[in-house]
């Protein structure tokens, strides 16, 4: 599909939009459609949470906002608006100016981000290289940061090479790299997904905090739900490659409009309240991407299915007073399960 640069205005609040986003992969076996019709908005200084099974599309999603997808992957619609500005129709140099200075990105594992062969200072201080200011200027603000993740003694701590702490440390360090340029939004994909629990609230606590100061946007994505209504504003659900329900955390974890959002939250470890050796799954697994798909693409896991999401597949529906969900129960307020 021909693009051409474009520019539009965006509602006030919102610093990226997806409109309409489908991504497939170019496979041996046919084109997997990876994100179908994706739409969603991340306000400025907000924390917009992903959510889903694995094979859900959110991380795919997440590299695709950061320009960083496979070269079998072809985006066949929509757009990403940043700033006012389509990512997918800037040059590749505009692009990477945008990286680190106002995009910035935590990876889940912290080993894939940072140079193994470099101190922790050469790289912190090549990540200002926007900024003009003294090497021993830049080297200050990188001590202080790492002292603000919590690093001990980051004066000479940060003389050493990555492979010299523990996957906690090394996270922190990425999260001060990434926020230590002050961008305006920050895509954290699955970022306490290697660490304990302990060590999980803390980063939680870390982000929340610095993203306050900071005042910039974070896209987080997580198949923690937990981890999501400690931190998020607002939450996107997705299945099988499509946004299945999104509004405000607290409408969606106390009234959830979608059958899947319902099945995930009583999967939800921490939802469960007698002791047990076996965690609940949701039935049935998430279907091929491969090849095109009539009706409801939950349709074979749900438990409410009926004659409509055999061929109809849902719009986007109201769901109580503040999240839109995909579902033709939706449609039809008797027929909504307790
Ligand atoms: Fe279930 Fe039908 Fe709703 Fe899909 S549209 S979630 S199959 S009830």
């Amino acid at each position: 599909m021909s693009r051409h640069n474009q520019t539009r205005p965006t509602s006030d609040c919102s610093l990226l939009e997806i409109r309409g986003l489908s991504l497939d992969f170019g496979m041996p076996r046919g084109r997997v459609h990876a994100l179908r019709n994706v739409s969603f908005d991340v306000p400025a200084g907000k924390i917009v949470g992903i959510v889903g099974e694995s094979g859900s599309g959110k991380s795919t999603l997440a590299y695709a906002v950061m320009g960083l997808i496979a070269d079998n992957a072809e985006v066949t619609a929509g757009s990403i608006f940043f700033e006012r500005r389509d990512l997918l129709t800037l040059t590749s140099q505009a692009r990477r100016s945008l990286m680190g200075d106002r995009l910035s990105m935590i990876f889940q594992d912290p080993m894939t981000a940072l140079n193994p062969v470099r101190t922790i200072e050469s790289q912190m201080i090549d990540i200002q290289h926007h900024e003009e200011r003294s090497r021993s200027d830049k080297r200050a603000r990188s001590i202080d940061m790492l002292r603000r993740v919590g690093i001990p003694d980051p004066e000479s701590r940060i003389r050493n090479h990555p492979h010299q702490f523990s996957g906690g440390m090394r996270q922190r360090i990425c999260i001060a790299m990434a926020l230590l340029v002050k961008p305006a939004l920050l895509i954290a994909d699955e970022p306490t997904t290697a660490l304990d629990a302990t060590l999980e609230v803390q980063i939680i606590h870390l982000l929340k905090d610095l993203q306050r100061e900071i005042g910039c946007s974070i896209l987080f994505v997580s198949h923690h739900l937990g981890v999501v209504a400690e931190l998020c504003d607002h939450v996107v659900v997705m299945y099988a490659g499509e946004v299945v329900e999104q509004g405000p955390v607290r409408c969606i974890f106390h009234n959830p409009g979608h059958p899947y959002t319902r099945a995930l939250l009583e999967c939800d470890p921490g939802r469960i309240k007698q002791k047990t050796r076996n965690l609940p799954t949701i039935p049935g697994e998430v279907p091929s991407l491969l090849g095109s798909k009539e009706g409801c693409i939950f349709r074979p896991r749900c438990l409410h299915a009926f004659d409509r999401c055999v061929k109809e597949r849902p719009p986007e529906y109201r769901a109580g007073a503040c999240q839109v969900a995909r579902c033709h129960l939706l449609d039809r307020p008797r027929m909504v399960p307790a």
